[in-house]
């Protein structure tokens, strides 16, 4: 594949999507650079482990050792004061009757890419990429497609300058994820995935699953856990 010339920008969280994204980005950008939001996370696990993920990937690749530039880490703690939910408070969480999780912080995918888009045109960067999806159970509205299309022109003609938004897990299911970081980097990257990467709601890291860490039990876990057993069964005939 042909490096596209542009530099990019990933919303990068430390979670298994956002690093699919990553690598995604470094196999096809002249530069990458990530981007994170400290929003009062009930455990900072997923963030702590961002930098350990960024170097693990520059390891895997010198290719992508030499496009992977700086993270930006921004505080956005003032979330905790317009939201009231799972994440920033110690609630259980559970499906709304809207169903939705109680986990929902009201457009906060809107706020996190106007702000990364922001950072985007300081550091010259001029596509931005996401794991927002479609085919997740959580259907968050600010993740969805013409939420996303709408706003790339919105920004673009806010900062007047192509801004492109790119989400590459958008159609996948969870299991097609696992397979196309296994076309990306094959094994060595999806047992990068399974040891670094966290997305358990409970922050657990004490319980080691075949795909990766977590209490097994959360909405979270069991959509990672769902997607890697089908992605293994579809492989199985061919291996
Ligand atoms: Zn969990």
């Amino acid at each position: 594949m042909s490096t596209d010339p542009r530099a990019a920008l990933v919303v990068f969280s430390g979670g298994q999507d956002s690093t699919a994204c990553l690598a995604w980005a470094l196999e096809r950008y002249a530069r990458v650079e990530t981007i994170g939001f400290d929003y009062g996370q009930r455990h900072r696990i997923e963030l702590d482990g961002r930098e350990p993920i960024r170097q693990a990937l520059a390891q895997l690749r010198p290719e992508w050792a030499a496009k992977l530039g700086p993270d930006h880490l921004l505080d956005l703690k003032l979330l905790g004061q317009i939201s009231d939910t799972a994440l920033t408070e110690s609630r259980a969480i559970e499906m709304q009757a809207n169903g939705l999780p109680n986990t929902f912080v009201p457009g906060r995918n809107l706020l996190f890419l106007n702000f990364a888009a922001s950072v985007a045109y300081r550091r010259g960067l001029s596509v931005l990429v996401g794991g927002m999806c479609e085919t997740d159970y959580s259907g968050y509205p600010d993740c969805r497609d013409n939420t996303l299309k709408a706003l790339q022109v919105a920004m673009s003609l806010g900062l007047d300058t192509p801004m492109t938004v790119e989400t590459p897990l958008m159609w996948l299911t969870k299991a097609q994820t696992w397979a196309l970081t296994d076309d990306i980097g094959g094994n060595a990257l999806n047992e990068l995935i399974i040891e670094h990467t966290h997305t358990c709601y409970l922050g657990d890291r004490q319980q080691r699953h075949p795909w990766g860490y977590g209490c097994g039990q959360c909405p979270a876990c069991q959509l990672r856990a769902e997607g890697y057993f089908q992605w293994k069964s579809d492989n199985l005939p061919s291996r």
